[in-house]
């Protein structure tokens, strides 16, 4: 997608945490540790475009969506929303306006909607919050618009009903509504097929799909499966440690990693496993360190099973290893 201006531009976003003791470090302001959640991260995302953010647990890669969602602060770097620095903006218009803009999924649904609110009032909310109709003719055509784009239909057969009595499948759909019923540039959906069973995760992925085609909205889904991100995305950013490791196109990350960490979440997926495959390394051993203990060199190194003596010393930039492809290992070139 090369010439399509870009809605979000992340440079060198850093989530740091302080770690204080106890109430005497607190008092002297003295702190203990710093945890890197989100340690300079740079990523773009076009007009429309779907961009994938693969990790597993404990990467940052939810941090990254709290950011965006300005639901978490950034403690350094920008975040540039339709060319606009948004990472410290306070002015109350501004943040009215991003909010419109930019929605977050979240990956449990039931958690996301108020049980005691209709699914009318629910997708109904952030228009009323917003001012963004003049009647309630108007705010029952939005209603109705965002149900229907969700695939609840008819729409009016689900004004009147309570979460509780819609199953799991319908709940995300709802949500998806109410994302969808400001009618955003970009949503940041967080996991929003994970708690779903399988026969309806096809559905939910097909409506995201759908945003984008009908109405062009870009998408940042955050997922640890490689095989979701290979279905619905255009972009894959892989994430170890707060930093971004690889990124490219969907077919490149997918079946010609360069980044030994990319090549073992994906033959760590039996779907994907099988064309254009890797073998020759072993699987991923152990699990993604604390933040706070983020080790010197190549943050991947303790569990890289080709790691060298520069990987502990000297930590690798992204270099380019393919069209639009980069990858931070040394040896990926
Ligand atoms: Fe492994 Fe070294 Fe590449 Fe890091 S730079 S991924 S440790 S080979």
């Amino acid at each position: 997608m090369p010439d399509i201006p870009n809605i979000l531009s992340l440079e060198s976003l850093q989530v740091h945490f302080p770690v204080q003791g106890g109430l005497f470090d607190r008092v002297l302001g003295r702190t203990l540790n710093v945890v890197r959640a989100v340690d300079g991260i740079d990523l773009k995302i076009q007009k429309g475009e779907i961009v994938a953010l693969v990790g597993e647990s404990g990467s940052g890669k939810t941090t990254v969506g709290r950011v965006i969602s300005k639901l978490a602060h950034p403690t350094g770097g920008r975040l540039l929303f339709e060319g606009q620095d948004m990472a410290s903006v306070q002015s109350f218009s501004a943040l009215r306006r991003y909010r419109h803009r930019v929605q977050m999924i979240f990956q449990d649904a039931y958690q996301a909607l108020n049980p005691r609110h209709t699914v009318f009032d629910i997708v109904a909310e952030p228009l009323r919050s917003l001012r963004l109709v003049e009647n309630e003719a108007q705010l029952a055509e939005r209603v109705s618009e965002a149900l229907t784009a969700a695939g609840l239909n008819p729409p009016g057969g689900y004004f009147s009903r309570f979460p509780h009595e819609l199953s799991g499948g319908q709940r995300q759909r709802v949500v998806i509504a109410g994302a969808l019923a400001v009618k955003p540039g970009l949503i940041v959906a967080d996991e929003p097929v994970s708690m779903l069973d399988v026969s309806i995760r096809a559905q939910i992925l097909q409506v995201l799909v759908d945003l984008r085609e009908k109405h062009d909205v870009a998408l940042l889904f955050i997922t640890h499966d490689m095989p979701l991100a290979w279905l619905i995305a255009d972009r894959i950013a892989v994430l170890y440690l707060g930093k971004l490791v690889e990124i490219g196109s969907v077919d490149e990350i997918t079946f010609n990693p360069r980044h030994p960490y990319t090549v073992a979440l994906r033959n760590a997926t039996p779907q994907i496993h099988g064309e254009g495959a890797r073998a020759d390394l072993p699987a991923l051993p152990g699990e993604v360190p604390s933040a706070a203990h983020v080790p010197k060199g190549c943050r991947f190194h303790p569990r890289c099973p080709l790691a060298v003596d520069r990987c502990k010393t000297e930590e690798p930039p992204p270099m380019e290893v393919g069209p639009q492809h980069h990858s931070a290992c040394w040896l990926a070139k």
